[in-house]
C-alpha cells in the first residue's frame, strides 16, 4: 500500500510530486478522507494481504502523529496487514523531533525514509530545504533514539557546478551516521517545476549529465568502500534485509494499491490514478464517489516491457528467466530475443545463466538500455 500525503511546508523549486504548501486546513480532512478511502477499497477489493506500507509525499510528518495513526488503524482494520509489515514513512528533518519520532514509532511505523538531499549549507539553501546541516544529523539521533533501527537518508546530485569534494563530503558525513539505507537521485530539470522556468530563463544553468556520471561513479566507489551494497540504480543497503521492500515491490512490477490524492494503483492488467487537487479528493471520497480519474489497460507487451524496464533497474536482481516464464509463459530470448543480443553486444547487459541484468556501463545509461523494451508508442 501506498498512502500519499500531498503536503509540505514550502514547495522546493526543483520538486514536481503532488504536493502543496499552505493547505494546513485540509489536514484533518483530507486525513478522514484517506481513512474513507482504505475502507471503501475494502469493499470493493476485499481484505487483501498487506506486506508493506509506505506513507509518502509531500511531507507526512506535517500531519499529528494522531492523523497518521488514524489512517494506519484504517489499514489494519480493513486490511490484512502482515505483522512483520515494512511500515515506511517518508520524514522532512525540519518538521520532526524526537517526540513525534516516539510517537511514530508506537503506531508501528518501523521504517524511515529522511529527506536531506545534501549536508553542504549552500547546497542546501540552493535547493530551498528547509533545515540545515545540523539539523538533519540531529533528526536522524533523534529518530535512532526513539528507537528506529532501520533508517533511509535521501540525496540530491548533480546540482549546478557542483564540487566533486563537496558531494564526497556529503557523502562521507551521510556514511557516518550509519544509516541502514542511502538512496541518492542525480538532479533533474522537471517540466513545470520553477527550476524549470529559471533554466529556460537562462538565471540557472542547467545541470551537466558527465558531472552527474562522474559523481555517481565516484558515489559508488565510496559507498562500497564503506559496506554498502548497491542494490538498485539510485538505491544502497548495508545488507540485503535493509532493502526497501517496499520499493522492491515496484520494481518486479507487482500490485500495489495508491490511496491519496493523484496516487496510482497496479494490480492485473489495470493501472489507476486518483484525481490529484487535494479539495476534489476530498469531495468525491465525501459525496462517496470513487476518487479514480483515469485508468489504462496494461496489455502484456506492455507489461512484458514494464517488467524488463523495472527489474533492470535492480542491479544485482536483474530480471530472472524462471520469473519471467512463469509470468509470461515464453522465455527472455523469445520475448526479446534481439534487443538483448544488441544491448549484450554493446556492453549494457550481462546474460548469467538464470538472468540479465545491466554492466556497469548500462548503470549509466540505463534510461537509454529501458527505451529498447518498451512497445513504440
Ligand atoms: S519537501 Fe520533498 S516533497 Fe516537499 S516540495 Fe520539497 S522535495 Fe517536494
Amino acid at each position: 500500500m501506498y498512502i500519499h500525503i500531498p503536503f509540505c511546508a514550502v514547495r522546493c523549486h526543483y520538486c514536481d510530486f503532488n504536493t502543496y504548501a499552505g493547505l494546513e486546513k485540509y489536514f484533518e480532512p483530507y486525513a478522514d478522507a484517506v481513512r474513507e478511502e482504505i475502507r471503501q477499497a475494502a469493499e470493493e477489493y476485499g481484505r487483501l494481504p498487506i506486506q508493506t506500507i509506505f506513507i509518502g509525499g509531500g511531507t507526512p510528518t506535517v500531519l499529528r502523529p494522531d492523523q497518521l495513526g488514524g489512517i494506519l488503524a484504517a489499514c489494519r482494520e480493513h486490511f490484512a496487514v502482515a505483522p512483520d509489515a515494512e511500515i515506511t514513512s517518508e520524514a522532512n528533518p525540519g518538521t520532526v523531533d524526537q517526540a513525534h519520532f516516539t510517537a511514530l514509532r508506537a503506531l508501528g511505523v518501523n521504517r524511515l525514509s529522511m529527506g536531506v538531499q545534501s549536508f553542504d549549507e549552500a547546497e542546501l539553501k540552493w535547493l530551498g530545504r528547509i533545515h540545515s546541516a545540523g539539523e538533519a544529523e540531529q533528526a536522524f539521533d533523534a529518530a535512532r533514539a526513539a528507537g528506529f533501527t532501520n533508517i533511509n537518508l535521501d540525496f540530491i546530485f548533480g546540482l549546478p557546478g557542483q564540487a566533486p569534494g563537496a558531494w564526497a563530503r556529503t557523502l562521507e558525513r551521510a556514511v557516518g551516521l550509519g544509516p541502514e539505507h542511502l538512496s541518492l537521485y542525480s538532479l533533474t530539470v522537471e517540466a513545470g517545476t520553477p527550476l524549470a522556468d529559471s533554466v529556460r530563463r537562462g538565471r540557472v544553468p542547467a545541470p551537466d549529465d558527465d558531472l552527474a556520471a562522474d559523481l555517481y561513479l565516484a558515489s559508488q566507489d565510496l559507498l562500497a568502500a564503506h559496506g554498502y551494497a548497491q542494490y538498485e540504480i539510485s538505491n544502497w543497503a548495508k545488507d540485503a534485509s535493509h532493502q526497501c521492500r517496499h520499493n522492491l515491490v515496484y520494481w518486479r512490477d507487482e500490485a500495489y494499491l495508491g490511496f491519496g490524492a493523484g496516487a496510482h494503483s497496479y494490480a492485473r492488467d489495470r493501472r489507476w490514478w486518483n484525481v490529484r487537487p487535494v479539495p476534489q479528493y476530498i469531495q468525491r471520497i465525501n459525496a462517496g464517489k470513487p476518487a479514480v480519474s483515469g485508468q489504462e489497460t496494461v496489455g502484456r507487451r506492455l507489461e512484458m516491457g514494464e517488467t524488463m524496464m523495472l527489474g533492470l533497474r535492480l542491479v544485482l536482481e536483474g530480471v530472472g528467466e524462471s520469473g519471467f516464464r512463469a509470468r509470461f509463459g515464453v522465455s527472455l530470448d523469445e520475448a526479446f530475443g534481439e534487443e538483448l543480443a544488441a544491448l549484450t553486444a554493446r556492453g549494457l547487459i550481462e546474460r548469467l545463466p538464470a538472468r540479465v541484468r545491466l554492466t556497469a556501463e548500462g548503470r549509466l545509461l540505463g534510461n537509454r538500455v529501458f527505451a529498447e523494451f518498451l512497445p513504440e508508442e
